[in-house]
């Protein structure tokens, strides 16, 4: 099979859009480094990654007869926000397991941005004192149960709908979407730049582009940045999520390993801490482009592209396609690290 035979139920406006960071590329003092923005495109509660990954998972959801969606993450987890709001727009119930995946010492940790946004679409929100892990866990088998002993038919998401025989096929497809933006914008990206955490959102798009070079399309670099400070796991993962997805849409040929390039150096110690790196990511992007960061996941993907341009690994005459995954709504609950402004470089007027 295809990507194009696989069942996708569309949650999103349509291709998200691309568009060049001209002052960050000059800035940097080359590469052409570009955006393509999961953030803004759809309109179920902001958007994100996890809504490309939906769309593939829900045609089996229906299929099943579902009525409730469960899922797990952490308190300001963006993948159970999407969740919620997949299932507000289906009109399903929603269960989610948030645990206490973050030690992070905001008083609103609980109860503003994402969070907040899923009890305002209606999820039950279960509070977990269990720390972070991308694997499976107790206590959303516990949901699951509690669903089915109510009576509901309850359909299974793992976290970041990642550990999941369709997870990849969101960010395979994104692959294609990119080869068909690149014909009508006349470039082509040779490095993409993606965080990861739990992992099909970069092992789709290594899938994805493996078919494309498959089918005669040229080779590219796609950079994975670990924010999940367990890079073990998470590449495991990644490598996994990958040759399922390869084998789903038929690449023909088994994955290299070195095709699995997860990067380490820009998660800091914990996942959800930014370090000082992210914080400058942040700033940077925000004051150059006006382009907002979160601190848990594209902070962190963002110091690494700035890094990597700036030590030449990726090269100045590079064309760069930063996958900016969204996640801004979990900024609610880092307010400590920005009371004061800060600027990073000087502007026309001042
Ligand atoms: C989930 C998420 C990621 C990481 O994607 P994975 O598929 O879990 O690796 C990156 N950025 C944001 C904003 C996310 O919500």
């Amino acid at each position: 099979m295809s990507i194009a035979d696989f069942p996708r139920y569309p949650l999103t406006f349509g291709p998200s859009p691309v568009h060049e960071l001209k002052r960050l590329g000059a800035h940097l003092g080359g590469a052409n480094i570009w955006a393509k923005r999961e953030d803004v495109s759809s309109g179920l509660a902001y958007g994100g990654n996890k809504v490309r990954k939906l769309e593939y998972l829900v045609p089996e959801a229906i299929a099943q007869g579902a009525d409730t969606l469960v899922s797990i993450g952490g308190y300001q987890s963006n993948h159970t926000r999407q969740v919620a709001a997949v299932a507000a727009h289906l009109g399903m119930a929603c269960v989610l397991v948030q645990e206490k995946w973050v030690d992070w010492p905001d008083s609103v940790n609980d109860r503003v941005g994402n969070i907040m946004l899923s009890r305002i679409m209606g999820a039950e929100v279960r509070l977990d004192e269990a720390g972070f892990d991308i694997g499976f866990r107790d206590s959303w088998k516990q949901a699951i149960a509690d669903v089915e002993e109510r009576g509901g038919t309850p359909y299974a998401i793992p976290a970041g709908a990642s550990d999941h025989p369709l997870g990849g096929l969101g960010f395979a497809n994104w692959a294609f979407e990119v080869a068909q933006q690149e014909e009508q914008l006349g470039v082509f990206f040779d490095t993409v730049v993606v965080c990861t955490v739990t992992g099909s959102t970069h092992a789709g798009m290594i899938a994805g582009f493996a078919a494309l070079e498959a089918a005669g399309g040229r080779p590219r670099t796609v950079i994975g940045i670990d924010a999940s400070a367990t890079l073990d796991k998470t590449r495991e993962q990644v490598g996994r999520i990958a040759r399922r997805t390869a084998e789903l849409i038929d690449v023909g040929r088994d994955l290299r390993d070195d095709e699995i390039d997860v990067r380490e150096g820009w998660a800091g110690d914990l996942y959800g801490i930014p370090v000082q790196s992210t914080l400058d990511a942040i700033r940077l992007t925000g004051q150059l482009e006006g382009v907002i960061l979160d601190p848990v996941y594209e902070g962190k993907s963002m110091a690494g592209l700035i890094d990597l341009v700036r030590d030449g690994t990726i090269p100045r005459d590079s064309t760069v396609l930063y996958a900016h995954l969204g996640g801004q709504q979990a900024l609610n609950a880092y307010s400590a690290l920005f009371t004061t402004t800060q600027r990073v470089g000087q502007r026309v007027g001042e």
